[in-house]
């Protein structure tokens, strides 16, 4: 008899196996990343249907296999459906799951908390009904997500002479992890100035929950918080040990 396990996972990628089957990479709550074999995914009428479609999140009950676990059971937990009926959701979601497939790992021991900084950022997104809730939720994804990993930006005090950043102009250094003096050099191609209150807006969103409404979220506005959500995925990318591929698909919008 084959050992079976459960656990919560969320389908980030599939592919097509053979005639009736995919195989589907996942972000697991109990393992990190997994690739399972869902037998009969493909049939309209199959156990699986629409249950191994991207994002959706399923309580599932797996096979052990030699090379790879197989999908016995899937429940929906959440399907995120809102997120598949708007382009913009769909972009900034696929742009997460991107950062979790570059970053996850398997038997990763942080994969609860990664897991449940997923689910909640694809809850947001899906709930979300305007652009800038959008954007904010996936804002709150980076920096929380860069925790997880060691990779917080630091915007408390400058990353090279550790002076309080106070109300002054900063600038936002890759190489140093988070926010400098102006007068500092650094071998940074690229150095970004923070205005003080991008600072505050940005420390704010990195320490509060996802569903908790703060006044930025309240006053912010895309002029503001595209920028914030640019730099961040630059600083990500350039932590990242894999290429981002979705970030081309998201500029051209
Ligand atoms: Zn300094």
């Amino acid at each position: 008899m084959r050992q079976k396990y459960t656990t919560n996972a969320i389908n980030l990628k599939s592919y097509d196996y053979g005639e009736a089957d995919k195989i589907v990479m996942m972000y697991s709550k109990d393992k990190g990343l997994i690739r399972c074999l869902a037998k009969g995914s493909k049939k309209p009428n199959g156990k699986l249907c629409g249950r191994m479609d991207m994002f959706v999140a399923n309580n599932l009950l797996l096979t052990k296999g030699k090379s790879m676990d197989t999908v016995s059971q899937a429940e929906i937990v959440n399907s995120f459906f809102r997120i598949r009926q708007n382009t913009e959701k769909m972009f900034y979601s696929i742009y997460c799951a991107e950062t979790i497939k570059n970053f996850g790992e398997e038997n990763d021991e942080n994969s609860d908390v990664i897991y449940d900084i997923f689910y909640s950022v694809l809850d947001r997104i899906s709930n979300s009904t305007t652009e800038v809730e959008i954007i904010l939720a996936a804002i709150r994804f980076q920096l929380k997500i860069m925790q997880v990993l060691g990779y917080n930006p630091e915007f408390n005090v400058c990353n090279v002479c550790r002076e309080k950043i106070g109300d002054n102009y900063s600038k936002f250094s890759f190489e140093h992890g988070g926010l400098i003096c102006l007068n500092h050099k650094t071998s940074d191609e690229k150095l970004l100035r923070i205005h003080p209150k991008i600072k505050d807006f940005l420390k704010t969103l990195q320490e509060t929950d996802f569903n908790i409404l703060t006044d930025y979220d309240k006053l912010a506005n895309v002029r503001v918080s595209k920028p914030c959500f640019d730099i961040l995925k630059e600083y990500i990318e350039h932590c990242s040990p894999k290429k981002f591929k979705s970030t081309k698909v998201l500029e051209a919008i």
